[in-house]
């Protein structure tokens, strides 16, 4: 059967190599929505390349100059153009979708994924804020769409790929791996001053500036802890994370006769793309992915994290633990904390004290239906801006 694809996020990278993926691919994929952000340059050529039925931009000012630049590409076909939310989720709900890879930045893809779910289409997860933000919601419905809800995270889809070889009750412990960002070697008394150019600099992966920024301070492993949480059902404490910066393993499970099972591969995200695009079948690298040669490779190297001086990781932890609200508070001012990085009105080291204030501030509560998580989501937002001020501009004693 040909899998009716449509991306959320398409013109990221996660997007972009998805429809890499797919591209040549007629007797399996057709990519029947696109939805994107503001980049409308890409998401035109897309749209002319691809032929979806539906395209969806952020809002209804876009609509326009996408329409202007599909007229100058000579495009002339049908195609239906939505904006916002509800665009996304009129287009998850398309007849023709049956595949939904969710890779929008942060929650901005997440109504749309949630209602996905609900109209029980199969959803490729990229965009790990969903299940930090709303794990518990939207692993209760997928449980009773009889839905599933495939990682695309690189860890999660090596997890997933362990996990087929042992039953859930012999697993002793998942082991997700991290490259350690830019700062594994760096001095710990720098840590304090480094900038947003350096912790751009990520060694192994190239992905977007917020998730970039979370690799340097490991609150990306710490978001991964309660990801795997959601999507495998172990608990905090059978969830270790270790530093590998060649990350050529992607992930690991120790199995309770002490045998331990790994994903290697290219660290190269159209891998973990196709895997969820074609389970439970694998397709053919066929040339078109790069193959793993371990002895160029030479040799692997492992250690623990320094939750000392990147106590994200451990943030994330606790925020799992504490459950309720709590992971979507830690999410949503991690998020506000990294764009004021970004700007240059935080320092580095001040990302995991916004988070920890926003956390201790924040009331435990339960949100249970999605109008709640976005209702808890934007209060935590807004604590954390009034702590990234407090931070930015002390209020000085007299
Ligand atoms: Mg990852």
């Amino acid at each position: 059967m040909i899998k009716g694809l449509c991306i959320l996020g398409s013109t990221g990278s996660i997007g972009q190599n998805c429809l890499n993926v797919v591209r040549g691919r007629e007797d399996l994929f057709r990519v029947v929505a696109l939805s994107a952000g503001r980049n409308l340059d890409v998401l035109a050529s897309q749209i002319v390349e691809f032929r979806p039925c539906v395209a969806v931009v952020a809002d209804a000012d876009s609509i326009s100059p996408l329409r202007e630049r599909l007229q100058a590409l000579g495009f002339r076909e049908n195609l239906k153009i939505l904006a916002g939310t509800e665009g996304q989720v009129e287009a998850v709900s398309h007849p023709e979708v049956n595949f939904v890879v969710a890779a929008s930045h942060g929650t901005t893809g997440l109504v749309a994924v949630y209602e996905a779910i609900c109209s029980g289409k199969t959803v490729g997860l990229a965009n790990k804020e969903v299940m930090v933000v709303a794990g518990e919601l939207v692993t209760r419905i997928a449980q009773e769409h009889g839905v599933d809800v495939l990682p695309i995270d690189s860890e999660h889809c090596a997890i997933h790929q362990c996990l087929r070889s042992g039953a859930h009750q012999e697993v002793k412990r998942l082991i997700l791996t991290g490259s350690g960002g830019p700062f594994l070697k760096t001095p710990r008394k720098r840590l304090e001053t480094v900038t947003p150019e350096l912790a751009l600099k990520h060694p192994v992966w190239k992905m977007g500036g917020r998730i970039t920024i979370d690799s340097a301070t490991l609150m990306n492993k710490g978001l991964e802890i309660i990801e795997a949480h959601w999507l495998f059902g172990f608990p905090s404490q059978q969830i270790d994370v270790m530093i590998h910066p060649e990350s050529i393993i992607h992930s690991m499970i120790e199995f309770c006769d002490g045998s331990v099972m790994a994903q290697l591969g290219v660290a190269d995200m159209r891998l973990p793309i196709q895997y969820a695009l074609t389970y439970p079948e694998r397709m053919d690298a066929d040339g078109h992915l790069p193959l793993l040669d371990l002895i160029a490779a030479g040799s692997l190297h492992f250690q623990a994290p320094d939750v000392r001086w990147f106590p994200c990781l451990e943030l994330g932890r606790a925020a799992l633990e504490q459950g309720g609200v709590m992971p979507c508070a830690l999410n949503a001012a991690d998020e506000v904390a990294v764009e004021a990085f970004l700007r240059g009105e935080l320092r580095f080291s001040d990302i995991p004290r916004v988070i920890e204030k926003v956390m201790r501030e924040t009331p435990p509560s339960h949100p249970n239906r999605m109008e709640e998580v976005l209702e808890s989501d934007r209060r935590a937002r807004l604590s954390a801006r009034e702590s990234v001020v407090s931070m930015t501009h002390p209020s000085t004693v007299v």
